[in-house]
C-alpha cells in the first residue's frame, strides 16, 4: 500500500462508545491526515459480562430475558441487520437453554454477540452523523485463529489476504470499515473468541495485516500510567513506551492492555496509541525504544504465596531445576516467579495451587531429601523499564531488606515482599524510579 493510503485503525473501547458523538469527531480528526481510517469496536461495557452471566446460567430462562432486554436497551435504533442480531442472540440463548450448558464453541458464538450488535449500533449512529460507516463481522471478513475457543491466537499469515481484501474493498469505494473485535473465525470455520480485553489484540492484529499508519486504542478512562492510582497516589501518565515494555507490563498483569496487543505491532514496527476520551492530554506512544529514554512502570502481584526448597547440595544435582517446574507444570500449576540460588529454590504460586505444588513435589522431597518450606504470604512488586538494571543503585535499601527474592532482566525486576509491605515496598520504589527522577 503507499503509504498515504496506509489507514489508521482507530479502536474504541466498550466504555467510549457511551458517546456516538464524540466518536463521530474522532473519526473526522482522523480522517483529515488524509489517510482512511478504519474502526474497530468493543461490545458496550457491561454487554460482555452479560453475556456471561447468560452462560453462568444456562437453564434461567429469567436470566436470559433480562440479558436480551438489557441488550435492546443499549442499542437502540439498530437498523434490520443489528435487529437480525439480537434475534440470532435469543436463538444462541434458546439453544443454551435446551442443552443446559454449552460447550466453548457455543460459549464463543453467544459472547461473539455484543461485538456484533454493537458495530450494527455504532456504524448507524455514525452514519447519522454523515459518515459512510458499514459494519463488518471479523468472522465474515477472514480474520483466521487457531482452534483454542475462549483465548485463540490469531493466524497472520491465513488471515492477511483475505482481511486485505475485505477492507481495501470497503475502502477504495470510500466506506468507513467498523470491525467487530473480540473474535474471529477457527480453522474449522467456527467463532473464536480471542480472550476477555481482546479487543484491543484484534485491533493490533488488523493495524498489523493492513500495515497500519498507527493503531490507536481509544479508552474512555483508562491511560498507561506509572503505577495504579489506587495504590500510588503520585502515579503519572507515561508518554511513551517501547514495544518491549509494553509487553512486560501487559504480561505482569497491567490490565489497560491485553498481552498479545503488542507482537503484532512490534513485528511490523507499527505505532500504537493509548489514550483516554476523558483527558486528552494523556496519550501513551508504544514503538521502537528510543536511546536515551527511561520509562519506568510499576505493578503489584498479589495475593501470592512462596514456597521455599531446600535441596541440600542442589547443584550437585544437574536437572533440578527443570524437574521441579516440569513436575510443577504437570500437575497444572502456574509458577508465578522462580528465585533461585546454589540450594534453594524459591517458588511464587498462586494461593489455590499451593496444595497441588506441594504433592506434585513429593517425590523431589524423597528423592533429593529436599525439604520444603511456608507457604509464606507474598506480593510481586515489579519494576518494568529498559535497561532498569542502571537503576539498582537506586532501589532504597529500606525497600529491599527483608525481601523473599529479587530477580532482574535487562527490562524488569521483581522483588518478592511480605504481602503486608507490598504497598509501603511499591510506593518507595516508585518514588525513588518515578518521582525522583523528575518529569
Ligand atoms: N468485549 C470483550 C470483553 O469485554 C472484548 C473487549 O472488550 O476487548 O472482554
Ligand atoms: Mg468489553
Amino acid at each position: 500500500m503507499p503509504s498515504s493510503r496506509r489507514p489508521i485503525v482507530l479502536k474504541f473501547g466498550g466504555a467510549s462508545l457511551e458517546d456516538p458523538d464524540r466518536l463521530a469527531r474522532e473519526v473526522r480528526d482522523a480522517r483529515t491526515e488524509g489517510a482512511p481510517v478504519v474502526v474497530v469496536a468493543s461490545a458496550r461495557e457491561g454487554v460482555t459480562d452479560l453475556l456471561s452471566e447468560s452462560l453462568a446460567h444456562p437453564r434461567s430462562q429469567a436470566v436470559h430475558r433480562r440479558t436480551l432486554e438489557e441488550l435492546r436497551r443499549r442499542h437502540p435504533g439498530l437498523p434490520p441487520a443489528g435487529r437480525r442480531q439480537l434475534a440470532r442472540t435469543r436463538r444462541l440463548l434458546e439453544l443454551v437453554e435446551r442443552g443446559g450448558g454449552h460447550d466453548a464453541p457455543l460459549a464463543d458464538r453467544l459472547l461473539s454477540q455484543g461485538e456484533r450488535l454493537a458495530v450494527h449500533w455504532l456504524s448507524a449512529q455514525l452514519r447519522l452523523h454523515g459518515l459512510p460507516a458499514v459494519p463488518v463481522e471479523a468472522d465474515h471478513l477472514g480474520l483466521i485463529t487457531d482452534n483454542t475457543y475462549g483465548a485463540s491466537l490469531i493466524l497472520f499469515d491465513r488471515s492477511r489476504g483475505p482481511v486485505r481484501r475485505g477492507v481495501g474493498r470497503r475502502l477504495a469505494r470510500g466506506e468507513l470499515p467498523v470491525v467487530t473485535g473480540y473474535f474471529g473465525r477457527s480453522l474449522e470455520g467456527r467463532v473464536a473468541t480471542l480472550g476477555r480485553g481482546g479487543s484491543d489484540y484484534a485491533a493490533a492484529a488488523l493495524g498489523a495485516l493492513l500495515g497500519a499508519r498507527r493503531v490507536e486504542l481509544v479508552k474512555r478512562h483508562v491511560a498507561v500510567l506509572s503505577a495504579d492510582p489506587k495504590e500510588v497516589a503520585a502515579a503519572r501518565a507515561l508518554p511513551e513506551l517501547s514495544y518491549e515494555e509494553a509487553e512486560e507490563l501487559a504480561q505482569f498483569g497491567a490490565k489497560v492492555l491485553h498481552p498479545l496487543t503488542i507482537e503484532p505491532a512490534r513485528a511490523q514496527s507499527i505505532e500504537l496509541r493509548v489514550r483516554s476520551l476523558e483527558d486528552p492530554r494523556v496519550v501513551t506512544t508504544i514503538a521502537p525504544e528510543r536511546p536515551g529514554r527511561r520509562n519506568r512502570a510499576l505493578t503489584v502481584l498479589r495475593p501470592l504465596r512462596l514456597l521455599r526448597l531446600r535441596v541440600p547440595g542442589g547443584r550437585q544435582r544437574p536437572g533440578i531445576v527443570a524437574e521441579v517446574s516440569q513436575r510443577l507444570a504437570s500437575a497444572g500449576v502456574n509458577l508465578v516467579q522462580l528465585y533461585t540460588s546454589s540450594a534453594l529454590l524459591c517458588l511464587v504460586l498462586e494461593p489455590p495451587q499451593v496444595l497441588a505444588a506441594i504433592r506434585a513435589l513429593a517425590p523431589v522431597t524423597r528423592e533429593a531429601a529436599a525439604m520444603v518450606e511456608g507457604p509464606y504470604p507474598v506480593a510481586l512488586v515489579i519494576a518494568i523499564g529498559d535497561h532498569i538494571l542502571d537503576d539498582l543503585g537506586r532501589l532504597p535499601a529500606g525497600a529491599v531488606a527483608g525481601a523473599e527474592g529479587f530477580s532482574a532482566t535487562p527490562r524488569a525486576l521483581s522483588l518478592a515482599v511480605p504481602e503486608a509491605r507490598a504497598r509501603d515496598v511499591l510506593r518507595a520504589l516508585h518514588r525513588a524510579l518515578v518521582e525522583e527522577r523528575g518529569p
